[in-house]
């Protein structure tokens, strides 16, 4: 049995001869939780954009359960179990959070019918159980647009999981949060990652603290390193390249 959701095969992928991914090698075993940082413009989120087929490898491979999604449309991948969550909340403002979820849930079948109570039993209860995990059953019946930001990030990535993907990309979930809320996102994602894989991607080091196992650090479309933590904050490759832009990855 292939023990790896994910695989990243020498990937490279030119804009114009420019490689924004340069013969890029990851993998990410089933069940996992990494986290990939990385200064402006290494790369990120041409990697989710290439694995959710948005845009296509101009060399490489990507594998999901060892088979190559290269060629797949965007919907297709979709299909196949990867979800993508957007850095912006992409949920409706003026239906609530359980009609949100209700949709989510959905997704393929008829939205009027949806909208109008006409909700499977299986999906009633699936529903109740993602807005406990999200934390928000007190909030089930108000408008979304009634939720903090951090309430919203939630509200969409509890979207993402009701349709029942078995990878999950999450791309700079607490950005703009407080520290409460970022605690909070943390906890639903390390909640989630015990029956999924995730990648997230980062920016802000003390999420990453909360949640990361293992980190994978990403500079120019290729990896600088790998590991705990604890190991690439010392790395001093890793504290070159973020020197003047990130500084607070080292420890005073
Ligand atoms: P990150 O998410 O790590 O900040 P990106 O993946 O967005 O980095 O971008 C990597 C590099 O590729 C950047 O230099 C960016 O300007 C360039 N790039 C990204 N998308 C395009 C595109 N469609 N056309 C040309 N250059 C691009
Ligand atoms: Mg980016």
């Amino acid at each position: 049995m292939d023990e790896k959701i994910l695989e990243i095969d020498n990937l490279t992928v030119s804009f114009d001869g420019f490689k924004a991914l340069n013969q890029l090698n990851l993998s990410i075993n089933t069940g996992e939780l990494r986290v990939l940082i990385g200064p402006n413009g290494a790369g990120k989120t041409t990697l989710q954009d290439v694995i959710t087929g948005k845009v296509r490898p101009t060399e490489g491979n990507v594998y999901f359960k060892g088979k190559s999604l290269v060629g797949y449309k965007e919907h297709e991948i979709a299909r196949l179990g990867i979800g993508r969550k957007f850095q912006t909340p992409r949920i409706y403002l003026n239906l609530t959070v359980r009609e949100n979820l209700d949709l989510a849930c959905n997704r393929n079948k008829n939205l009027l019918s949806t909208l109008m109570g006409r909700i499977s039993s299986g999906d009633k209860r699936k529903v109740v159980g993602l807005l406990e995990t999200i934390g928000l059953t007190a909030k089930a019946d108000l408008s979304a647009n009634l939720l903090s930001h951090g309430e919203k990030q939630r509200l969409e990535i509890g979207m993402l999981v009701a349709q029942s993907p078995e990878l999950l990309l999450v791309d700079e979930p607490v950005a703009g949060l407080t520290d409460e809320e970022t605690e909070n996102v943390g906890s639903l994602l390390l909640a989630l990652a015990e029956s999924h894989s995730i990648l997230v991607i980062e920016h802000d080091m003390e999420f990453v603290r909360q949640i990361a196992r293992t980190v994978t650090v990403l500079h120019q479309g290729s990896l600088l390193c790998e590991g705990t933590m604890e190991e690439v904050q010392h790395n001093p490759r890793v504290i070159e390249v973020y020197l003047g832009e990130t500084p607070e990855i080292v420890d005073s």
